[in-house]
């Protein structure tokens, strides 16, 4: 059937600004890293997809290495972009990355100008698009200078391929540099991509500063951490979830010490009336430092608890000295 997508969608989600920048994104957005590539059903895909953008998620964020295998999140999307999202390109964000292995040889991974730009063109092609809104550097590359990658990136935006740059999981020395080169050439950097969850901290200690002073925005990925910090893994590990399948959520990782903190956290989200994929959501965005939280979802029906989130975003000081005691790396 036709899609057509519902005219109350820009109702119930928060848009936030990027940083310093023109550009707003929901304070939810939906990454394609796992549940899109050709292993899972497309009807699926479109299905999350759909309630996704109804729901008021205009951000969709990719990567070449997506999948499995590699480059079938691309494809995927760019077939049900093509069938259903074509008269709302204007009204999504879509972002794409190179940094991680895609193809054989040299010039198929890390950070030179080679790699990025070769791989954002094949990235365009699976897509089916003349540009991606946002294009990352997806990891510092320390045997490429920063200028060359960087200068990768403002041709990807002059040349029309991207409308915006962005860098991910970048140290803070390296994003004030990254900024300064930016700054240079005339393509200010717009938004970091950090991992960030209630089991992951890093980035209080200086990122979030850094970023700040520099004008950039911050999209957390990974806030859920991978579905530890849900129901998923209170009871049995279900076998169709992401631990099962002993790929990057390792099994290791459920072990009594973690479980006695999902579970005490699991009560304090209780106590906000809210699922804990909320609370873990709803934390990563207490403060708008924080632009969007970027979760992945396997089905429709986590995808509507998840974005529900949005609805309870305030925290008491008791509620958030409560978290402390359990929201440790
Ligand atoms: P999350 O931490 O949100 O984990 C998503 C997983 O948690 C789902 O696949 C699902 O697992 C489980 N889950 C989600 N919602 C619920 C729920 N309500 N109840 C129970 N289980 C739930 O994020 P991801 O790790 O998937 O990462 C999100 C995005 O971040 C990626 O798609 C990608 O765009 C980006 N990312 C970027 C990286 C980078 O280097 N820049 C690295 C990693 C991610 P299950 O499959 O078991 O159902």
């Amino acid at each position: 059937m036709v899609y057509v997508a519902d005219d109350a969608r820009y109702e119930p989600m928060p848009y936030r600004r990027v940083g310093r920048s023109g550009l707003k994104l929901p304070a939810v957005s939906l990454g394609l890293w796992q549940n899109f590539g050709d292993d899972k059903p497309i009807a699926n895909q479109r299905a999350i997809l759909r309630r996704a953008f109804d729901l008021g998620v205009t951000h969709f964020d990719l990567a070449n290495n997506y999948g499995p295998p590699a480059g079938s999140a691309e494809s995927n999307f760019g077939q049900i972009l093509r069938e259903d999202f074509r008269p709302y390109r204007d009204e999504m964000i879509i972002s794409s990355k190179a940094g991680y292995d895609m193809w054989p040889g040299p010039y198929g991974v890390m950070g030179s100008r080679k790699y990025l730009l070769a791989s954002l063109d094949q990235s365009l092609n699976r897509l089916g698009l003349d540009y991606v809104d946002i294009f990352y550097s997806h990891r510092a590359d320390p045997d490429t200078p920063l200028e060359e990658t960087m200068g990768a990136l403002h041709t990807a935006v002059t040349s029309g391929r991207a409308l915006y740059a962005g860098i991910s999981s970048y140290s803070p020395e390296l994003t004030r540099e990254a900024v300064r080169i930016m700054n240079d050439l005339g393509t200010p950097l717009v938004i970091h991509q950090p991992s960030y969850s209630m089991f992951n901290r890093w980035i209080e200690a200086d990122l979030l500063d850094t970023v700040d002073e520099l004008g950039l925005g911050v999209i957390a990925f990974s806030p859920l951490a991978q579905g530890l910090l849900t129901d998923r893994y209170l009871g049995e590990v279900p076998a169709d979830s992401r631990a099962a399948k002993g790929g990057s959520l390792k099994s290791g990782m459920l072990n009594d010490e973690t479980l006695g903190r999902v579970k005490a956290l699991n009560e304090i989200a209780s106590g906000r009336g809210q699922s804990l994929a909320q609370l873990a959501i709803s934390w990563a965005l207490r403060n708008d430092r924080v632009t969007s939280a970027l979760i992945g979802a396997s089905s429709v029906t986590q995808l509507e608890q998840n974005l529900a989130a949005v609805q309870n975003l305030t925290f008491e000081e008791a509620e958030l000295a409560a978290i402390d005691e359990h929201a440790k790396d």
